[in-house]
């Protein structure tokens, strides 16, 4: 039996989490679950999986949910609380599906308390990869990653060597604008941007697919979980969404991890790894596929995949800017301040005003994070075009 605590229980992964862990009864059970601002959700969670403790991040409704929780279920709030949850001494395993940056901490807390980590919030290996990464090797605890496209390479990479690694191929769907020329991407409208053509998932991580920053996100979060170079992490376009990566090896050596896509899959694998559990939840009809297109991506429509790199190669601080900056923009997208095809050009100009800090601590990384925030910000309120969509 594995004791996980659930950050982020109320979102798109944290549902389909809950559904593995009721498909796993006798192997998985949910000991702390997490939300951010939903207490209505995150208490019928707690009132049918009776956990050990909740945590709500916004401190004024613990008092709601106090009252709405039968007891022993303990109820924290707060990034404090969250800590606490993150490190509940029961725990095993703990699995970060916060959207943002705030499971960093308790990622780091979760790892030094000794427990393993599955990681969906790639946010937080993006901004300080190199430290998660040595704190979890100095700990002696396992990074399990819950993206379909880390999930396949660490599938192919079982029993592999990284050094006869040439290149591991992170597919991406293309989102909903793969065809869209570029002079429409300045009509793009945010519900437009929120239909993705293959996946279900959060508001955040969605906008980010369709404009392939989330891509970009993954090509830094390969490099620090598979520990290579950025240059060794390259992106195809496969549309059907069927090949979840492909690892190339030195020998010229394709493996590649296939299945329809549903989330449920890496998520179990990453909470009952090294087993495998019996499923059928995600089927696979090989008869029925039909045919699977690769095509490269196109840089000038996406610059996010070139800014990737550009981060991932500067690294020390950088990616931390590059993650906060797209954070904001998107923010601002959203709220229809600024255009879509403007997203990429807030985060190059935030990426340009930063001087990168080689190899830094926790504080200069937070630091960096919160100045690239204000930065973006302003080059949002400065740009904002009179035809801002509507
Ligand atoms: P959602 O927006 O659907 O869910 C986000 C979750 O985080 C919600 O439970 C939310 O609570 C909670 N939350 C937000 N802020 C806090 C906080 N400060 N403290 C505690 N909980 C908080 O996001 P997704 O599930 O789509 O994505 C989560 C992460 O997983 C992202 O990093 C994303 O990139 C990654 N990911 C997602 C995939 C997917 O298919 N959805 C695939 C691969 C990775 P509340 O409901 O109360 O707001």
């Amino acid at each position: 039996m594995k004791n996980v605590v659930l950050l982020g229980s109320t979102g798109s992964i944290g549902t389909s989490a809950i559904k593995v862990a009721g498909d796993l009864p006798d192997h998985i059970r949910l000991i702390g679950l997490a939300a951010g601002e939903n207490a209505d959700a995150l208490g019928r969670q707690a009132r049918e999986l009776r956990p050990d403790a909740i945590c709500i991040n916004n401190v004024s409704k613990s008092a709601y949910l106090e009252e709405h929780v039968p007891a022993p279920v303990r109820v924290f709030s707060g990034a404090e609380g969250l800590i606490r949850l993150a490190t509940l001494p029961e725990a095993d395993l703990v699995l970060l599906a916060i959207v943002g940056t705030a499971g960093l901490l308790p990622a780091l807390a979760a790892i030094r308390a000794g427990k393993d980590i599955a990681v969906a919030s790639k946010e937080i290996l993006v901004m300080a990869g190199h430290i998660i990464m040595s704190e979890a090797r100095r700990h002696g605890v396992k990074v399990l990653t819950v993206d379909s496209e880390h999930s396949a390479v660490f599938q192919c990479l079982r029993g592999e060597k990284t050094e006869h690694i040439r290149r591991i191929w992170l597919t991406a769907s293309g989102g909903p604008f793969r065809n869209t020329p570029k002079n429409q991407f300045r009509e793009i409208t945010v519900e437009r941007a929120l239909k993705h053509p293959s996946w279900r998932m959060g508001r955040k991580i969605t906008i980010d697919s369709a404009t392939m920053f989330n891509k970009g996100l993954e090509m830094i979060e390969a490099r620090w979980l598979f520990d290579v170079d950025i240059e060794k992490v390259g992106v195809v376009i496969h549309p059907q969404s069927i090949v979840h990566s492909f690892v190339e090896f030195i020998d010229g050596s394709f493996l590649a991890q296939l299945s329809t896509p549903d989330m449920c899959l890496p998520i179990q694998y990453a909470l009952t790894y090294p087993i495998r559990f019996q499923s059928e939840r995600v089927t696979t009809n090989l008869f029925k596929l039909g045919t699977l297109e690769f095509e490269e991506p196109d840089a000038g429509r996406f610059p996010a995949i070139e800014l990737a790199r550009t981060a991932g190669r500067a690294g020390g601080t950088m990616p931390a800017v590059f993650n906060a900056a797209n954070e904001i923009a998107v923010d601002q997208f959203c709220s229809r301040a600024i255009r879509f095809d403007q997203i990429p050009e807030v985060v190059q100009k935030t990426m340009e005003n930063h001087e990168v800090i080689v190899n830094p601590p926790m504080d200069e990384i937070i630091r960096a994070d919160a100045r690239a925030r204000e930065f973006a910000y302003g080059t949002c309120r400065a740009e904002t075009p009179p035809s801002a969509i509507t």
